[in-house]
């Protein structure tokens, strides 16, 4: 059985100030809450705070990007050591808006999961399409090339700290979310990817979550999926009833 997943990413908001009460409200609405792991992702300068406010807590921490080198002349970039420091359990490693706005490539997203996993890190690994893709049926292309590149030579092990994101371009932060049946057959044809790259026990136990327009109406239909195993949340993380909602999908 895999646990579910479900990650808040705020993207770029929230001072500390603000990120400490988010995480108050949100410790006091899922504090009973065992069977889910419960993981947010706030922007690098709240991470300290947020990591002392969570302790003893049942929610993890996440960065939402790192540098694939542990130390070196790289000003700017923060490593997965230091991520780990700062009391990070995972990184969001190749967001689409990082894709997107900043160039990041596949072999680059592959450097970062190899030095997380090299540090004993969790990775929540995003992947998907865009409209024009979906509309030119090259939508199991792009997630061929990106799961096989992404996770070239990282090795079995990691995997059972690596979690799969899939996030379909078009549905983030736009409102429209992928239907369970498109989210369902993208979700079956990466585990199958999976099973390819690493066999079928590894492929079975990796969480592949969903990204894209997840709101407190929708969740529950996308979790009832088979191969649905949490989700990705950005816009909807940001308000604590909506997340803690989210969290407990029936
Ligand atoms: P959204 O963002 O929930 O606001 O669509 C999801 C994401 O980008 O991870």
């Amino acid at each position: 059985m895999r646990k579910p997943f479900i990650a808040g990413n705020w993207k770029l908001h929230n001072t500390v100030r603000e990120s400490l009460e988010l995480i108050e409200a949100l410790k006091t609405s899922v504090k009973d809450v065992t069977d889910r792991e419960i993981v947010v992702a706030p922007v690098f300068t709240a991470l300290a705070s947020v990591s002392r406010a969570l302790q003893g807590s049942n929610i993890s921490l996440a960065a939402q990007n790192c540098y694939p080198a542990q130390t070196g002349a790289f000003t700017g970039e923060v490593s997965p050591s230091l991520l780990k420091d700062a009391g990070c359990d995972y990184v969001i490693v190749g967001h689409s808006e990082r894709r997107q706005l900043l160039g990041e490539t596949d072999p680059f997203i592959n450097a970062k999961i190899r030095a997380l996993a090299g540090e004993g890190l969790g990775a929540i690994f995003c992947i998907g399409e865009t409209l024009d893709e979906r509309e030119t049926d090259q939508t199991l292309d792009v997630l061929h090339t990106q799961v096989t590149a992404g996770l070239k030579e990282v090795p079995a092990e990691a995997m059972a700290r690596i979690v799969v994101a899939y996030e379909p371009i078009w549905a983030i932060g736009t409102g429209r979310t992928a239907s369970e049946d498109q989210a369902e057959d993208a979700h079956a044809f990466i585990r199958g990817l999976l099973q390819g790259l690493f066999g079928l026990s590894v492929a079975q136990e990796v969480r592949i979550i969903y990204g894209g327009s997840v709101k407190p109406d929708n969740v529950d239909g996308l979790m009832a999926q088979e191969d649905i195993d949490g989700c990705l949340v950005g816009g909807a993380s940001l308000k604590a009833a909506d997340f803690s909602r989210i969290v407990q999908f029936a």
